[in-house]
């Protein structure tokens, strides 16, 4: 059902992003937590290499990636802090998909080959302040004014907003249609007049990215502003591509878990007590199985999921299992990671001192660890399991 690349190609591309993250990203893992910034010369090099394009569609200037090839290279960027992957998540994922979904070909030509480049970064911003698991109760306003809609609204928690050119903005524009019917995706160049972008956001994790508050007073945008100009589709595309994004963000937990496990394993293997490695004890060797246990489940969960998706084009019940499972796995094995390392663990020059934040949002966004209960749930009652 899903282009994809042909392996020889893909093979190539991933074993280059490989190299990428071991011998750039890596290395830049402290430096960037320090900074609180992605150092400028790795974003060009980010640009160079394509990877703001992944998912694009190639006739638009990117790669083309299907959902298994994307969930291999998320696995590799879950290897590294994550705010590396957090700058192209947008492009690549939330903040560009409704427009690859459903936008029209106009639409499409006119922000895709520049957000595949790398030289514009969007944004996708869904959550306020007073709605983040029940977004169709969300009251951003879409004010139809001739030809145009007036949208007024603060938007909470938006990834990259910083530095964003361009916003997927959900608002409500349909006034006569009730709950989420009334909800439009509307594309929103940041230098609109009235779109004023909040500080930057104090987080617990993944420094480097930068999340902030969104305000939209009064925007004048024109009809031809709405995704596919299909007003009212708003709710389900965003749902989409919360569906999709859900695979990749297992894959990142997955890849996280695989990195943990490293640091464990070569900690152990280091660190003597009584007189002998503590790998060597059985109290340690539990942690290590029980951590590996969960990632070969949430890496064999992800590919199934992957694979589904290709073939049907959606794999919503699937995706949200994959994304609870793997996300609350990567916790799990993260606090095993910092116990295998004692009081190191806890400091901030050992790798799985920062992990254990950075995980910690993977249960929380793009619905949190309860929503994705809550979906399965009902979907395996409807017999739709
Ligand atoms: C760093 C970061 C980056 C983000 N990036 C973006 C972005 O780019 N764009 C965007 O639009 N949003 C973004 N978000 C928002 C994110 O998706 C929301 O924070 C998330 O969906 C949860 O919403 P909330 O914070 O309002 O929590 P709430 O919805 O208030 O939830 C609070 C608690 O209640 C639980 N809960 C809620 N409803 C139920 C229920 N029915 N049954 C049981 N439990 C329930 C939740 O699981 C949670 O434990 C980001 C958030 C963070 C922290």
């Amino acid at each position: 059902m899903s282009d994809a690349v042909d392996d020889d190609t893909f093979n190539q591309l991933r074993d280059m992003i490989q190299r990428f993250v071991t011998e750039r990203l890596v290395p830049n893992e402290h430096r960037l937590e320090i900074d609180d910034e992605i150092p400028e010369e790795i974003v060009d090099e980010m640009r160079q290499l394509g990877l703001f394009g992944l998912t694009i569609p190639p006739e638009y200037g990117g790669i083309g990636l299907n959902a298994r090839q994307e969930t291999q290279i998320a696995q590799i960027f879950g290897h590294t802090a994550l705010a590396f992957r957090s700058l192209l998540a947008t492009n690549i994922g939330i903040g560009a998909r409704g427009l690859i979904f459903e936008g029209t070909d106009e639409q499409k030509q006119q922000y895709l080959p520049s957000l595949a480049s790398g030289e514009l970064i969007c944004a996708f911003a869904l959550t306020e302040p007073d709605t983040g698991s029940d977004p169709a109760n969300l009251t951003t306003r879409a004010v139809r004014d001739g030809d145009d809609y007036l949208i007024s609204g603060t938007k909470r928690y938006i990834t990259n907003a910083e530095r964003a050119g361009l916003f997927t903005v959900m608002a409500r524009s349909e006034p006569d249609k009730p709950g989420a019917d009334a909800i439009s995706a509307f594309l929103v160049p940041r230098d609109t007049p009235g779109v004023t972008i909040g500080k930057k956001d104090r987080k617990m994790g993944q420094r480097g990215t930068t999340t902030s508050d969104v305000m939209f007073d009064n925007v004048r945008v024109p009809a031809s502003a709405i995704i596919g100009h299909q007003p009212g589709r708003g709710f389900r595309l965003a749902m989409r591509v919360l569906d999709r994004g859900r695979i990749h963000i297992a894959a990142l937990a997955t890849g996280a878990c695989d990195r943990l496990i490293t640091e464990m394993v070569n900690y152990a293997k280091e660190r003597r007590q009584f007189g002998k490695a503590i790998a060597e004890y059985q109290l340690i060797q539990a942690m290590i199985a029980d951590s590996y246990t969960e990632y070969r489940a949430s890496k064999a969960l992800v590919e199934e999921t992957a694979a589904i998706y290709d073939a049907n084009g959606a794999a919503r019940t699937e995706a949200s299992a994959a994304k609870y499972f793997a996300t609350e796995a990567v916790g799990r094995v993260a606090d095993r990671a910092v116990q295998v390392h004692g009081g190191a663990g806890y400091m901030s020059e050992y790798a799985v001192e920062r992990f254990y934040r950075d995980v910690r949002l993977m249960r929380i966004y793009e619905g949190t660890s309860q929503i994705q209960q809550l979906l399965i749930a009902r979907q395996v009652l409807k017999g739709e399991g």
